[in-house]
């Protein structure tokens, strides 16, 4: 056959099974013929892949003595292909009996049906081969079964090392765990060194699972329920419960048995069907049988107020946790039994009318300041909308806020001062196109683990990524560079690279001149931090960070990502004034491959914010202080009682309960009794409220002081838009119906609304979305029709056409002339330093199994059987020196309080420094952790205090039956 060049159009037309057909120059036939809607059957490729033909499954006529396989052959200009004559059928029915003859018998269990979407059994039912045929080849078995995983079956017998699972995980993940083992026959995949799966270093993601297409790695059923084929079950296409990532996937629902069967990824742009452990398996939470399903109402003898379970009441807070109340008592949850006997069961008229008259009678009595409100960055935009709409126009108070006041509030601070916009100015997948990553203050790959994959491969393609982080998460093995600097030092660390690249004269004199004001403050601030003073504050050496400078001032583009490990300190402001500073000095803001990326951390922590749910903001950043905005807002909704003034955060709220200032609150799914600082001071705080209500799908430490409860329902019963750290708007759906009486959040808020007076009438979350968008420019365009199944990202000047705005800032800034204004920032050490009797520094955070106060992921079966229990990660010779190994009982004190948990022994920690995850109500990190703020962004210091660690006295031992 007569091969020639493409033509100049980049394309190459060829013929296939008789159809003339245009591919793009570097198509594989397999990819053209797909395009043209003709079918090649296949066994290892798939077209996320790289290409590795080893199957032969997927061979055609090429005109060529051998068949070639179309995963890898390139389409040629004049080729003549043919992909289903007898002989191709065939070879392959030949080869589908082969890799069948090895296959495990494959009975029908009903509890794991290996069965189900079984790629090789579907192309066994095509060619007509069958295990059990008289001339059937015989079958072989022998390399073994692995059950250690909680989450994912393997039998090796099933295996046919078309290496799908491998490139799953190594190129696709970044997760590196599979490869081989083993020579001829023997030949199996191999985690790490060969190790049962649930002792590899396998991060549950079920990214191989996805990818295997014989069932020889298989999900396992959560709560018994069956894995059944796809076709027999019903497939919601929504998004993920969880981070910001905001990763779109499917539920494959149960119908019969009103249950979730098993999620998959989805196609979208911010996560190409790939998920993490919670996103795949995480959300069975939402059946526990724990659930709240009729409002509740404390009793009367239940008064004084107060916490109702014996450890929130005290003894949890105190000095010394009692035998069994520890990092080791297995649950961790809300005792039940202990604490319901103080409710009694209400119906919703009854508890409604309890709560509009109780809030209404404060009201009067105490006036809008004694109102708050905490909203939920897990409930949706129209939710959040409501609910400061309803604490604004209802109580005619500011005072709303919600849990980013807890992450990047200290972020949004420096970014509205310096380029007038909160939101991030580019998405994580533009790192593909940056020269140079830094990325910091970011457990990405346990905190963001899609976006994380994201980062890994951008490496892999050549991004340079820098790493700077005190804990060496796993992301520094994918770092090129990683420094570790001490906690708390990260504005030294900026400032020193900083000084270096203004030496070096690596600055974009050009966009300082033209898009910055105030360089020259900058450059005089930064001028104090030579990199032999900046190593002496970080404990970072001067030759690192100036390799640091030269490589980031050298790229053509660089983009910051950056997580609470910069944001949640007293200096959180600073930290990220600094990262601002960095980007806009080398014109690394407004190109492709550049900017600003916080990574948010809740699932609709964006788009919370963009609705209002702070007291400093009216949607779309609206200033409350403004009379202009108060105008706007209140001939928009009608009222003429909005406050002038801004409300107190989270933080002041807690702290004017305190003092009697606010005295009644409405919490929508928040817990702060285990999410904020210095719990000690939130449970007085909380038990000192005149009343409270609290909407949540679970009974929270937070619910022991409230008066009324009110059941509410999970992300996985109501439709609703949720945004993404990109800026995605996304629709979630409904997946499965709420249980007992618990009711639609939105549903909850007009109820009350109406009954304080305001007259509401929305019908669906559709008609709250509209009104929405009328108020919030940046959501211009976008409808509940358009947003499509994979969203739009804001701002969006051509939804029908576009997936929205990548790249923010091209032009202009949003401040006020345009220009990004650079804040020069001196290091400030932490509130709370070492001492001799609290020589460690505490750093919390969180895990890749568990959310936030764990009320979800702690009633998932595979996550709290993935990571049962509270640890203390500390580095060895720390743990050596107090006579501590891995697996021991470990007492930390702070000036605040007193905690008892397992030492995790961790390389991934400095020596000085230990890590608690904040997750753990029996050992709870934020009894430790200090409620010092940042004075910008008001943000606690949840990053660093003070702590001394020792061996748990033998005589406060718990029993062996209260160990987990
Ligand atoms: S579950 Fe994820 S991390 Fe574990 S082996 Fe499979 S792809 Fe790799
Ligand atoms: S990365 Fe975040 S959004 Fe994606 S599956 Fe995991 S928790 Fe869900």
């Amino acid at each position: 056959m007569a091969i020639t060049a493409p033509d100049r159009t980049g394309t190459v037309t060829l013929t296939i099974d008789g159809r003339e057909i245009t591919a793009a120059e570097g198509s594989t036939i397999f990819q053209a013929a797909q395009a043209a809607g003709i079918d090649i059957p296949v066994l290892c490729h798939d077209e996320r892949y790289d290409p590795v033909g080893v199957c032969r499954m997927c061979v055609v006529d090429v005109g060529a003595p051998a068949f070639a396989a179309a995963c890898v052959r390139a389409c040629e200009n004049g080729m003549d292909v043919k992909t289903a004559t007898p002989e191709l059928e065939r070879s392959r029915a030949v080869l589908t009996e082969m890799l069948l003859s090895d296959q495990p018998a494959r009975e029908h269990d009903p509890k794991q049906a290996k069965t189900a979407d079984n790629e090789l059994l579907a192309l066994a039912g095509r060619f007509g081969v069958t295990q059990d045929a008289p001339d059937a080849l015989p079958r072989a078995s022998g390399r073994g079964t692995d059950s250690s995983s909680p989450v994912i079956a393997v039998d090796h017998d099933a295996c046919i090392l078309c290496d799908r699972c491998v490139r799953a995980c190594d190129d696709i993940q970044g997760n590196d765990v599979i490869g081989r083992s083993g020579k001829g026959y023997a030949t199996r995949i191999a985690f790490d060194l060969n190790d049962p799966m649930g002792n590899s270093s396998c991060v549950s993601c079920g990214e191989c699972v996805a990818a295997c297409p014989t069932g020889a790695l298989t999900n396992k059923p959560i709560r018994d329920i069956p894995i059944r084929p796809r076709s027999e079950l019903d497939a919601v296409d929504t998004v993920c419960p969880y981070c910001g990532v905001g990763c779109a996937l499917t539920y494959y629902v149960d119908r019969e048995r009103g249950a979730i069967s098993f999620a998959e990824g989805r196609e979208q742009p911010g996560s190409h069907a790939r998920l993490c452990v919670k996103g795949r398996y995480g959300w069975d939470y939402a059946a526990s049988p724990q659930r709240l399903t009729r409002p509740l109402i404390r009793r009367a003898e239940s008064y004084p107020k107060g916490a109702l379970s014996a450890d929130v009441r005290g003894e949890l807070a105190g000095d010394t946790p009692p035998k069994g109340k520890r990092g080791r008592k297995p649950g961790g949850l809300v005792d039940y039994a202990e604490v319901m006997p103080h409710f009694r069961e209400a119906t919703w008229d009854e508890a409604l009318d309890l709560v509009a008259r109780r809030l209404t009678e404060i009201h009067a009595a105490g006036g809008p300041a004694a109102i708050a409100g905490f909203g939920s960055a897990k409930c949706s935009n129209e939710e959040a909308y409501l609910f400061q709409k309803l604490i604004r126009t209802g109580f005619g108070t500011n005072n709303v806020d919600h849990c980013t006041r807890l992450c990047h509030a200290s972020s949004v601070a420096a970014l509205f001062e310096g380029i007038g916009s909160g939101a991030v100015s580019t998405t994580y997948g533009d790192v593909i196109n940056a020269d140079v990553a830094i990325l910091t203050g970011s457990n990405a790959t346990a905190n963001h683990p899609v976006a994380s994959s994201f980062f890994k491969q951008a490496q892999r393609r050549g991004t340079t990524i820098i790493y700077v982080d005190p804990r060496a998460d796993k992301m520094a093995e994918h770092a090129d560079i990683y420094c570790q600097l001490k906690p708390g030092t990260d504005v030294a660390f900026y400032n020193g690279v900083m000084h270096e690249i203004i030496r070096l004269d690596l600055v974009d004199h050009d966009y300082i001149a033209g898009r910055t004001t105030n360089y020259e403050a900058l450059a005089r601030t930064v001028r104090d931090y030579p990199p032999q003073r900046a190593e002496q504050i970080t404990g970072v050496p001067a030759d690192v960070i100036r390799r640091v400078a030269r490589v980031w001032g050298e790229a053509g583009a660089g983009v910051i990502f950056w997580g609470m490990g910069i944001s949640q300190h007293t200096t959180g402001t600073d930290n990220a004034r600094c990262l601002i500073a960095l980007c806009a000095i080398t014109g690394n803001i407004g190109r492709p491959g550049s900017g600003l990326h916080p990574l948010r951390g809740q699932n609709n922590v964006q788009g919370a914010s963009d609705m209002g749910l702070i007291p400093m903001f009216y949607p779309d950043y609206a200033k409350a202080d403004d009379p202009a905005v108060k105008a706007r807002f209140e001939q928009a909704w009608g009222t003429g009682d909005l406050d002038p003034k801004r409300g107190l955060t989270v933080t002041e709220i807690i702290g004017s309960a305190l003092k009697g200032g606010v005295r009644g609150m409405y919490m929508l799914g928040e817990n702060p009794f285990l999410s904020d600082p210095n719990i000690n001071k939130v449970r007085k705080a909380l038990a000192a409220l005149e009343f409270l209500v609290v909407q949540d799908i679970f009974l929270t430490e937070t619910a022991e002081f409230a008066d009324v409860i009110l059941p509410a329902s999970s992300y996985l019963e109501k439709d609703g838009t949720y945004t993404n750290t990109d800026r995605r708007v996304q629709l979630g759906h409904k997946v499965l119906d709420p249980p007992g009486e618990a009711r639609l959040d939105w549903q909850v808020v007009q109820d009350i609304a109406n009954r304080i007076g305001l007259s509401w009438d929305y019908a669906s979350p559709r008609e709250v979305f509209t009104e929405m968008v009328s108020v919030i420019p940046s959501y211009k365009n976008l409808s509940y029709d358009n947003l499509g199944k994979t969203g739009k990202l804001y701002p969006n000047p051509d939804p029908e056409h576009s997936d929205g705005t990548v790249v923010m800032f091209g032009e202009r800034f949003n401040t006020s002339d345009g220009l990004a204004h650079l804040v020069p920032a001196e290091w400030l050490p932490a509130k709370e330093l070492p001492s001799e009797e609290y020589p460690f520094v505490l750093n919390t955070g969180r895990m890749l199994e568990h959310w936030h106060t764990g009320s979800m992921t702690r009633r998932s079966y595979a996550l709290d059987a993935i990571a049962p229990k509270a640890q203390v990660y500390m580095h060895p010779d720390d743990a050596a020196g107090l006579g501590l190994a891995d697996g021991d009982l470990a007492r930390v004190t702070s000036r605040r309080g007193t905690i008892e948990l397992d030492v995790k022994v961790s390389h991934r920690e400095a020596r000085g420094n230990c890590f608690i995850p904040f997750h753990f109500r029996e050992a709870a990190a934020n009894l430790l952790t200090i409620d010092e703020i940042d004075p910008f962004g008001k943000i606690p210091e949840f990053k660093f205090c003070a702590v001394r660690i020792e061996p748990a006295r033998i005589e406060d031992m718990p029993s062996e039956a209260g160990h987990a």
